[in-house]
């Protein structure tokens, strides 16, 4: 049936879906989830279809004026999780439209890339003698052309322009000109822009698994023949024990049940080996993987979404906002490192790509599996409850033991060295046993920069970020202090701005100060540096992983760039120079953090012959989540941790909503917050738990001072909505920005 009206959500931030009349010579060709320009009071805009309907009640209903684009570009299950988004994040339609279509397709104005390709003229019909007779008239008055026709006359299927040009050396201008003397033909055509496509992959087959990877692969294929009752699986394995394998089987399986599969991984995690792996067991089919990444063009992002699109490619993998992607027939989501806290968007919407994924794959009936060696306390807690169901590998594929975790108690190396220590007396003799052995190691700080402070010992001044409530750190590279929050940069005073005496020191230390005590305490050593400082360049990233790889650097420093998903053979030697820094920070998850980010970074240690060691230095020893690690003990730590959260009444348990209100107005921030907060106690009952408006524990950030608000609740769907009713209905000051954070991750 031919749709009278539609309704449709503008691009434009208006929180209301509007209603339109379709003239009959459009209506072929809409249908719910294409685009459209619609007049949008004085202007036209762009607009999705969320429904075709027979009646509108809506007033002075005008005729939309196009339709962009040919085919519905969203489908009714996607639109059914926008939907979902919405209600779930607290957040316009729009808004989530906005993740959910890449620019480049909402626009549709960037299309195809196209080509001209060249034939000889269809037009004239010729036999080969004929042909010469033309080249044999030109050769006198034009022998360009002529020599140009000579290689035209003898294409058999059109070549792109450009590459017959360049291989006779010929301009376009004599193409032109036997184009005009109907001898050759100009055609337009659309040609793929592959971002692999001049890369080889060597074909694999499975491999043969051991029985606890049957049993996980038995729960996919069991999920994939019922799916209307899947639960999601959580795939929990520690580092190497092979959980990609039983992805590429599960896909195998989705696909020989002519159904398409989405592989999340962290953008860090979405390197040419991962992508390799992927493309290497499906290179039977040259489209068959499709790879969704952050540093796509414009061009490559328009082709692989419409190869996604159109069917052609049957595996998506990439980073977050894969999970959007516009499969058909959609059969098995897989979520790699799902505890990684990069899934979630830290701008509106502020979604989780791991819960986004399992919502998906309910409204579209499909498998989906979780899988992680440090699973997060929410999914982990799921599967205990039976929402989720559990698969566990135990063992290491190659039966390597787990790394022994020793804990230096840096107290102790304090009273001996009267002062911080980079590296303790134990670290540094299992670094030179390593250096003996031509072993390496690598060194681990979750911090950049040389110094992490600038202090005067006079007066006590630090200097701070004139924008951000933190410290300056000092990059010597740069010879400069900078804001790792906002970029600001300044010079180093020579005196303290602030008493005049000439007494500053440098305190704390960053990955800069550990590269260069290390390559002090081992000269003949060579040390190289990981981390957002000196990885500006896609290439130096890739530089310093081959050579690492190949021997060629004996340590390697780095933040948690480096703790990750990288596979060294040759590395037995872990050190985490200091453990604290996530632990005391003002976040409920910090424990968390902590121990995964230990057994992720132990991971790394002895994937080859040799059985790693990792030293944890330490000021807090018996911190439990240090003390789980060092033990491998996961059901432990997750036990105590989920103690802990239910007593404070945090996620699992209870969910958070966080609202920020900030404004470059102290006052006026203040006093903004803590009207809403009136409002919310008027309008949320006694189900929720509803905190005070408090300064932020980043209290200031880009010349922004903020305010927190944080609710909890188990009802997050209703939550969502009061909040966002009560909102509606406050009129902020025009310089106060509010923003709500449905499950944060991001407490500071
Ligand atoms: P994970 O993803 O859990 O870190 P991988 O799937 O990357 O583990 O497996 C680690 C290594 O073991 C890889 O080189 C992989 O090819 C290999 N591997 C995985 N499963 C098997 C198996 N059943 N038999 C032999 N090798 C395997
Ligand atoms: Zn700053």
């Amino acid at each position: 049936m031919k749709p009278a009206y539609i309704r449709v959500i503008i691009d434009r931030a208006i929180h209301r879906e509007l209603d339109y009349l379709v003239p009959d010579s459009l209506a072929e060709r809409i249908s719910v989830g294409s685009r459209v320009r619609v007049p949008f009071r004085d202007k036209s805009a762009l607009a999705t279809v969320v429904a075709t309907l027979e009646q509108s009640e809506a007033e002075g209903i005008r005729p939309i004026e196009a339709v962009v684009g040919e085919a519905p570009v969203i489908s009714e299950p996607l639109l059914e999780l926008a939907k979902w988004m919405s209600a779930y994040y607290c957040c316009p339609l729009e808004t989530v439209m906005r993740s959910l279509l890449p620019q480049v397709i909402r626009r549709a104005e960037i299309g195809w890339k196209k080509q001209l390709f060249v034939q000889p003229s269809h037009k004239i019909d010729k036999s080969e003698p004929d042909w010469q007779k033309e080249i044999e008239k030109l050769r006198k008055r034009a022998p360009r052309q002529a020599e140009l026709l000579e290689a035209i006359s003898q294409l058999k299927t059109p070549i792109p322009a450009a590459t017959l040009l360049r291989k006779v050396s010929l301009d376009n201008q004599t193409l032109r000109a036997l184009v005009k003397r109907g001898l050759a033909e100009l055609r337009e055509e659309a040609v793929e822009r592959d971002p692999h496509a001049d890369e080889q992959f060597v074909a694999t087959t499975n491999l043969e698994m051991n029985a606890e990877q049957v049993i996980a692969l038995s729960k996919i294929e069991e999920a994939l023949a019922s799916p209307e009752n899947a639960r999601p699986i959580l795939l929990h394995g520690v580092t190497g024990s092979g959980k990609t394998e039983i992805y590429l089987q599960g896909i195998r399986a989705a696909l020989e049940r002519g159904r398409s599969a989405i592989v999340l991984v962290p953008e860090i995690s979405l390197t040419p080996q991962t992508v390799e792996r992927f493309k290497g067991r499906f290179a039977e089919a040259q489209d068959a993987v499709a790879v969704l990444h952050s540093h796509l063009s414009e061009g490559e992002r328009h082709d692989e979404w419409h190869k996604i699109h159109s069917g052609r490619a049957q595996i998506v993998i990439g980073a977050r906002s894969a999970v959007f992607a516009p499969l058909k027939n959609l059969g098995l989501i897989i979520v790699d490192e799902e505890h990684e806290t990069t899934y979630k968007q830290e701008e509106a919407p502020r979604y989780h790509a791991r819960d986004v994924a399992v919502v998906r794959a309910k409204i579209e009936k499909c498998a989906v599996v979780l899988g992680s060696a440090t699973p997060s306390l929410e999914s982990y807690h799921n599967a205990t409850t039976g929402k989720y169901q559990l698969a566990t590998l135990t063992q290491r594929v190659d039966e390597q033991q787990m790394p022994l975790m020793r804990i230096v108690d840096l107290r102790q190396e304090r009273r001996k060295q009267k002062a911080a220590a980079i590296l303790s007396e134990k670290l540094s003799q299992a670094i030179a046993d390593r250096l003996e052995k031509r072993e390496q190691t690598i060194l681990f700080l979750n911090r950049r920069g040389f110094s992490t402070s600038l202090l005067c010992s006079n007066c006590g001044e630090a200097r701070n970020c004139p924008n951000c409530s933190v410290a300056l750190t000092f990059h010597r590279h740069m010879a400069r202090l900078s804001c790792h929050l906002c970029g600001h940069t300044a010079a180093v005073p020579k005196k303290c701005p602030a008493c005049g005496r000439d007494a500053l020191i440098y305190a704390g230390f960053g990955t800069e100060k550990v590269e260069s005590t290390v390559a002090q305490f081992f000269p003949k050593a060579t040390v190289r540096r990981m981390d957002a400082d000196s990885m500006t360049r896609k290439q130096a990233y890739r530089d310093t992983l081959l050579s690492f790889r190949a021997g060629k650097i004996d340590i390697l420093v780095g933040t948690q760039m480096i703790a990750k998903g990288l596979h060294f053979p040759n590395v037995t030697l872990v050190g985490i120079i200091n453990a604290d820094l996530a632990l005391h920070l003002p976040d409920f998850r910090a424990g968390e953090r902590t121990f995964q980010l230990l057994t992720q970074v132990a991971g790394r240690a002895g994937r080859g012959e040799t059985p790693g060691e990792v030293f944890v230095q330490t000021y807090t020893p018996f911190s439990p989540s240090i003390q789980f690690a060092r033990h491998h003990d996961f059901a432990g730590y997750f036990q105590q941790e989920l103690e802990f959260r239910e007593r404070c009444d945090f996620p699992p348990f209870k969910h958070a909503i966080l609202i920020t209100v900030r404004s470059a107005h102290e006052g006026r921030a203040k006093l903004s917050a803590e009207t809403l907060v009136r409002r919310l106690k008027e309008n949320l009952g006694t189900e929720f738990i509803l905190g005070d408006a408090t300064p932020a524990p980043l209290e200031k950030l880009q010349g922004q001072f903020r305010f927190h608000i944080l609710l909890r609740g188990e009802a997050i769907m209703r939550l969502s909505r009061l909040v966002r009713e009560t909102l509606d209905k406050l009129p902020f000051p025009e310089d106060v920005t509010v923003t709500v954070d449905v499950d944060p991750y991001q407490l500071l």
